[in-house]
């Protein structure tokens, strides 16, 4: 008899262990198997064969193998399985993170035909009066007008349109039905189609000597990573396609990871005109059907390049040969539930196991990557300007201080931003204005008591968004939601006032800086409805919008030719986040958005707004000097003691009373105290409470870990928890943590 360790999709569970069924048949590591759990059947994935059971238990046998292969690889499940324990994350979680989406509907519609509705221009024009449109009707107009070639009937259904909203749009001339073969092809309804690539486009010499480079690093088929630091504009894309392409025709495949598919589409979009059909996407905008199929042709071998967000470094591609990671120090690699693994780290990891050459690109490396580099432990390719000479943008830096000395404490735009911006609206051209911070207001105070309108679940103030009778005030965190009161709710006063400022504010002063100017606001309240970010990027890609406002989003690696002013308001918001990183995210954050102007043949220009002009994260983006502001960065970091001198473990325990948090949050702080006994090996901090010390109605109370030995610190913690079982579900456990909150 042999003994199965089998990991199957439920939260919490540790691996199970079963013996063979009756046949005596083992079923192959990655396979699936149908197993008995408690009262139920449910499918597992098996990690490991000839496990050594717990004598105590009662060991069931499986009930049935469904692949005769591995249906996840082997490699795939070793990562996985790495992740888990890396990231101090359960077996199971870390296993459904590398299963395929499951697919929703029947798999047989797949190559039928099937009607595919698209917006006639009398539904465009439709979208824009007041028409007597329900909100179904409004809202399939709007996702349609999002798309360039329509959206199969059944794909509509499954967002919850009913087809009779359908019929009555067809009915009105609003929409029109065309019958098509389905082919559940994610790059059909992107609605973006990069102009197409000119293959005998001259490199400049930087790209050629970069491509050179690299593809000799590739030829070695020996892991090793490098990082591409190249400023923004220098043409990073046009790298990784001929990398790629160089790899491919040397037998092997291609993984390349964006922070976000939808902010990127232009990167899907190239590589689907080089490779053709043998492209596939993952990311989670697309629908289980859709993810489904193309995870099924990786699988099948039908796949030389996968491009996809962070969970795709778990696709089922074999003989991969290299993995880009694009703008590698992007946030949004890192999964913030459990496993709390960080795409691009995982990526390394893969990359060595596969003896595959890891490219991670930027323009604003993470402190950790470029220290690497620094110590050669990555090879560093440098790109220092941008393609066809074409010029950084110049940075102004306008102090607040002296404007509110001018113009008065209310003025929001600078006098030097609204006369920039008039003068690209005289010109035609575009202009990005970025304020990281959503809504209206930021908080509702009370001028008699000096009460805020705080959020009854978590420890913060409420977000004023809307104006006049649509007022509302928000919680960011819970999405609490309440009318803004007349009177204030704790001392009864009339003298209610609401104070800062996000987007929302942002967008209707430009509006009535500039009357007449086509403006539109790019955030996560403008883009909850899905689809809509693409038709906005390409409202703005089109020259339909004078003035995109918006937060990080509008940031991240677009290439808008037209847009030759670049406005930051408030740059410091993040530097008043209690968090070591606050000046990194900054710099980053400040470097990439001016990087955003005179990316076409017109020079661009930046105006930085802020109360802290001499801040050296504001003074060195603006200057554009990495290498300096890695320097400074670099002292304040080994001075604290804070990655890339060391690791950190964040843990969180979250508990029904403050006082609560905080005595279990002391535990585990002594508890690994003592498992560190005088090795002095295990820094740890705390207990302290949580920077946000209530959220959804928990208290939260932190403690961190610093330490060099990183297995030694997972191991004290995890000891730790296990000995109060009862603690482990309200303990949250961040390695490597990218936010402290
Ligand atoms: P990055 O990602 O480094 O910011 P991109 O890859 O988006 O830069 O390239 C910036 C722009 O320059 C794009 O419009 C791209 O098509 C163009 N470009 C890239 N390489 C060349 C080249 N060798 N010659 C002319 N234009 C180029
Ligand atoms: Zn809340």
């Amino acid at each position: 008899m042999t003994f199965i360790s089998v990991a199957v999709p439920v939260p919490g569970l540790d691996l199970l262990t079963y013996r063979t069924g009756s046949d005596g048949r083992v079923p192959a590591i990655g396979a699936r198997v149908v197993v008995p759990l408690g009262s139920r059947v449910v499918t597992g994935i098996v990690v490991g064969v000839d496990a050594t059971p717990d004598a105590a238990t009662a060991i069931k046998p499986i009930r049935d193998i469904l692949d005769e292969g591995a249906f996840i690889p082997g490699d795939v499940i070793a990562l996985a399985r790495w992740t888990a324990e890396y990231y101090a994350a359960g077996p199971s979680e870390a296993i459904t993170a590398v299963l395929p989406p499951k697919t929703r509907g029947s798999r047989a519609d797949a190559h039928k035909t099937v009607r595919v509705a698209a917006i006639t221009a009398t539904g465009l024009d439709a979208i824009g009066e007041a028409r007597a449109l329900t909100r179904k009707q409004r809202d399939v107009l709007e996702l349609l007008a999002g798309t360039a070639d329509g959206i199969p009937a059944p794909q509509l259904a499954q967002r919850g349109f009913a087809s009779d909203t359908l019929s009555r749009l067809v009915a009105h001339g609003l929409v029109t039905l065309r019958v098509e073969r389905v082919d559940r092809d994610p790059f059909s309804a992107s609605g973006y189609d990069a102009a197409a690539i000119d293959a005998s486009r001259r490199l400049t010499p930087e790209q050629g000597a970069a491509v050179e480079r690299l593809r000799a690093l590739a030829g070695n088929r020996a892991f090793r990573v490098a990082l591409l630091h190249g400023v923004t504009g220098s043409g990073k894309t046009e790298i990784y396609l001929r990398l790629s392409a160089a790899v491919r025709e040397s037998g092997r495949r291609v993984l390349m990871l964006v922070p976000e598919i939808a902010l990127t589409p232009v990167v899907a979009s190239l590589f689907r005109q080089t490779f053709g059909e043998r492209v596939a996407i993952q990311h989670s905008g697309l629908s289980d059907g859709e993810r489904h199929d193309q995870w099924q042709r990786i699988r099948r071998g039908d796949i030389d390049v996968v491009v996809g967000t962070r969970s795709a470094v778990f696709a089922p591609l074999q003989h991969v040969g290299l993995i880009i990671v694009d703008e590698e120090h992007d946030a949004s690699y890192k999964q913030d539930e459990s496993p709390r693994y960080n795409g691009r780290d995982v990526a390394i990891v893969r990359g060595q196991r596969a003896g595959a050459l890891v490219l991670l690109g930027s323009a604003t490396p993470s402190m950790e990557s470029y220290f690497h580099a620094m110590a050669g432990k990555y090879e560093r390719v440098l790109l220092a300007r941008r393609v066809l000479d074409r010029p950084l943008a110049a940075v102004t830096i306008v102090d607040m201080r002296e404007e509110y000395a001018a113009e008065g404490p209310n003025v929001i735009l600078s006098r030097a931003l609204r006369s920039a911006m008039q003068a690209r609206l005289d010109r035609r051209e575009q202009t990005l204005i970025l304020l990281n911070r959503r809504g209206f207001a930021t908080a509702v105070f009370c001028r008699q008591c000096a009460g805020t309108l705080d959020c009854p679940n978590c420890s913060v103030s409420l977000v004023v968004h809307g104006e006049g009778a649509a007022r509302r005030a928000r919680c960011h965190y819970c999405n609490y939601s309440t009318r803004v009161p007349a009177a204030c709710p704790l001392c009864a006063g009339p003298y209610l006032d609401q104070t800062g400022f996000g987007t929302e504010r942002v967008e209707a002063e430009v509006r009535s800086a500039c009357p007449g100017a086509r403006v539109a606001r790019l955030d996560r309240d403008a883009i909850r409805r899905k689809g809509s970010l693409t038709a906005l990027l390409a409202k703005f890609r089109d020259g339909d919008i004078d003035v995109l406002v918006g937060t990080q989003m509008i940031a991240k690696g677009h290439d808008f030719p037209r847009v030759t002013l670049v406005g930051v308001v408030s740059a410091d918001v993040g530097l008043g986040v209690a968090d070591f990183r606050a000046s990194e995210r900054t710099f980053q954050l400040l470097t990439q958005v001016s990087g955003r102007a005179g990316r076409g043949e017109n020079p661009g220009e930046a105006i930085v707004q802020t109360l802290y002009p001499d801040h050296y994260s504001i003074q060195l983006a603006c200057r554009q000097d990495y290498a300096a502001f890695y320097e400074k960065e670099l002292l304040f970091r080994r001075a604290m003691r804070y990655p890339p001198f060391t690791s950190i473990v964040n843990t969180i325990v979250r508990a029904r009373t403050f006082a609560g948090a905080m005595d279990d949050a002391a535990d585990l702080v002594h508890k690994v105290r003592d498992a560190d006994g005088d090795r002095g090996r295990l820094r740890v901090l705390g207990p302290a409470p949580a920077p946000i010390g209530k959220l959804r109605g928990e208290y939260r109370a932190q403690l961190l870990i610093k330490s060099a030995h990183r297995k030694q610190m997972r191991e004290a913690l995890l000891n730790a928890v296990a000995a109060r079982p009862e603690l482990a579900r309200r303990t949250t456990i961040d390695v490597d943590p990218l936010s402290m909150l």
